[in-house]
């Protein structure tokens, strides 16, 4: 199966801390395969997502880049498909046939931003999609993109391994401890 890997731009230590760990919560949760931190360089960061992987199961992992063009320029080159999110793009609904075409047949990197996202950034992707053409957030961006691209079926991805697991209840917790 190609892979999803979720890159984010522009992470700042000191004030990301808790978004860009979001962001990777999320991209684990909703079925990416991988999330690439670019910025600051935060190991506390990569570490605290790929704690989440060791606790609660599945392959996710967390790295950092320190040269996130060549990293893009690379996937183009090996002819993996390069999406990015952002409220200037086509419509997410638009395209998301194309999109599902793609990455059944290619690895697929998608980036969020942070803050400011550089111009080239709109050149480099091969898409540009927006999940609304509103202003909103890189963690609601990523979550709404990738539940469209699996079209639901994250949401039965079972996390094989893993030291805990949740028993769904109506009302209250159920924790097992494996
Ligand atoms: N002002 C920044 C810029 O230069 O584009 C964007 C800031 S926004 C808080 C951070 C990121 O959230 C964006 O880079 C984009 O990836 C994502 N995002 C926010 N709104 C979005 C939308 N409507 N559609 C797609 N992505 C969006």
């Amino acid at each position: 199966m190609p892979l999803v890997v979720v890159l984010r731009l522009g992470h700042r230590v000191g004030r990301d801390e808790r978004i860009t760990t979001h962001v990777g919560l999320a991209a684990r949760a909703f079925g990416a395969d991988e999330i690439i931190i670019a910025g600051d360089r935060d190991d506390a960061v990569v570490e605290s997502i790929n704690k989440v992987s060791q606790q609660w199961g599945g392959s996710f992992k967390a790295s950092y880049t320190e040269n996130w063009v060549s990293l893009v320029k690379e996937w183009k080159n090996n002819n993996r498909a390069v999406v990015h999110l952002t409220m200037y793009g086509l419509p997410l609904q638009q395209v998301i046939q194309q999109l599902r075409l793609e990455q059944a047949s290619r690895d697929m990197l998608v980036i969020v931003g942070g803050p400011k996202v550089r111009a080239e950034t709109y050149r480099l992707a091969d898409y540009n999609v927006a999940v609304t053409n509103q202003p909103h957030s890189e963690v609601a961006a990523l979550a709404v993109f990738l539940d469209w691209l699996f079209a639901g079926r994250e949401l039965e991805k079972i996390h094989e391994g893993g030291r805990m697991r949740i028993i769904p209840q109506p009302r209250g917790k159920k924790v097992v401890h494996i």
